[in-house]
């Protein structure tokens, strides 16, 4: 395996790209995962291969998709089968319903789905769908909780006020009026959550909650947090609404409804769900479609059920419903989290990792797991940035927001590799 010798074709690269790209890439954040965006030339399994020549361990899989790898020779052949007979029909197909079907047989409490194509279009089709169906209009997110980058969602996600139930934009171009219906409550907290129903109850259309929060440091939720969560909407008759998009066909085939046994009204899909290929949707009881039958509200899009994606999502579930996948990704994910926590105490640094085995976050300098957004603001990140940085060199890729994804192509060649690079890393870490 080789470390990173050079990077300077993807400098190149990145120069050329400033000049016709605005910013040069296609997502703010990438411009900062690497101190020079890395142009990936071909991904193999869990292997990205960059343009400079360099070979590493892929931990970021394209930010959660790529939950079985890259080049996978089923969603290879059934999507290359699938090409010559049409991308995409603006009609229906069989294959929309054979999704729909594996979607509904793996997650429990999911009775029917409608399709999108991001988490961001799905989440507003839940809320949308939530609106319809409460006659109400406010909807309650939580502190650190990411649901897409649109106006009403993108509220206190990374909140600078001490006030952890002011609605905050959270960039340029938010207008107030976007998200003045928007509420915001610490994560976590059951009694806040109690006290907001108590006075407001009656105004809230849905409340939104990723069940682990993975895009804030992979938080738990405290134990009975979810299942008050989701009796407190029903007491209130707003909608409960799991945003699945990370946690979804990842930390169980059936998420979090399987894993932590709630059952919320409505869960909402992407990343894992299709492997790489660009699938959303949204789950949960008959019912809660009702207003799309009649047509009380509407879901719509060009390329909802494109023919690839919607093979692709298939052919990625029945290989995640292969004996014995989510044992192996979990395993090989604590042993990452202890190798990680070990090498740190050989070095005389702090490490916890939170999270479960298949999505994890790794925090330096404290010695507890975060419970909320505002406990993750104590991590140490940028003793993590010299740590990531070492583990580039070392041959491995990783998210700049300290969270890991493990998929099934990670086996036990990589294990080893991404142990060793842990070991030195570590001791790299505290020598600069
Ligand atoms: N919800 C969660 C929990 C997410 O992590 C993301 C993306 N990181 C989204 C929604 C938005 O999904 P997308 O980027 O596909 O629009």
């Amino acid at each position: 395996m080789a470390s990173t010798e050079t990077t300077s074709r993807s400098a190149e690269l990145y120069q050329r790209a400033c000049r016709s790209l605005a910013t040069g890439v296609s997502s703010s954040l990438r411009r900062f995962v690497t101190e020079t965006p890395l142009y990936i030339d071909h991904a193999d399994g869990a292997h990205f291969y960059d343009v400079d020549g360099n070979c590493r361990a892929d931990y970021t899989l394209g930010w959660g998709p790529l939950i079985v790898g890259s080049n996978h020779a089923g969603i290879n052949a059934a999507v290359a089968k699938q090409l010559t007979k049409g991308y995409t029909y603006g009609c229906q197909h069989v294959a929309e319903i054979e999704l729909a079907e594996l979607i509904v047989e793996s997650v429990p409490g999911v009775e029917q789905v409608i399709f999108s194509n991001t988490g961001t279009e799905a989440i507003q089709s839940a809320i949308r769908i939530a609106r319809a169906h409460t006659g109400r209009d406010k909807i309650l997110k939580f502190e650190g909780h990411y649901h897409g980058w649109l106006n009403n969602v993108l509220v206190s996600y990374r909140p600078k006020s001490e006030d952890t139930t002011l609605a905050q934009p959270t960039c340029g171009g938010q207008p107030a009026s976007e998200y003045a219906d928007t509420l915001v409550l610490p994560w976590n907290d059951i009694d806040a959550l109690k006290d907001l129903f108590a006075l407001r109850g009656d105004e809230i259309a849905c409340v939104l909650t990723e069940p682990i929060l993975a895009n804030s440091g992979s938080c738990m939720p405290k134990p009975g947090y979810l299942e008050a969560l989701v009796e407190l909407c029903r007491e209130h008759g707003a909608v409960s609404i799991f945003d699945e998009v990370i946690t979804g066909f990842r930390i169980a085939l059936g998420g979090a409804r399987e894993y932590f046994g709630v059952e919320p009204d409505l869960s909402v899909y992407g990343k894992a769900l299709a492997g790489g290929f660009t699938m959303s949707a949204v789950g949960g009881r008959a019912e809660m479609f009702e207003v799309l039958r009649d047509q009380r509200t509407i879901h719509s899009g060009t390329y909802n059920g494109t023919t690839f994606n919607i093979i692709a999502a298939i052919e990625t579930i029945r290989e995640l419903r292969k004996p014995g996948t989510y044992e192996r990704m979990n395993a090989h994910g604590q042993a990452i989290a202890e190798a990680l926590t070990s090498a740190a105490a050989d070095v005389g640094l702090d490490v916890v990792v939170s999270g479960v085995g298949s999505v994890f976050s790794v925090h330096f300098g404290v010695k507890q797991a975060p419970r909320d957004y505002r406990d993750t603001t104590r991590s140490d990140m940028q003793t993590y940035t010299r740590f990531r940085a070492a583990m580039l060199d070392n041959g491995v890729q990783l998210l700049p927001d300290a969270r890991w994804y493990i998929g099934t192509q990670h086996d036990e060649a990589v294990l080893e590799h991404v142990i060793n690079a842990i070991e030195s890393s570590m001791k790299d870490t505290v020598r600069c």
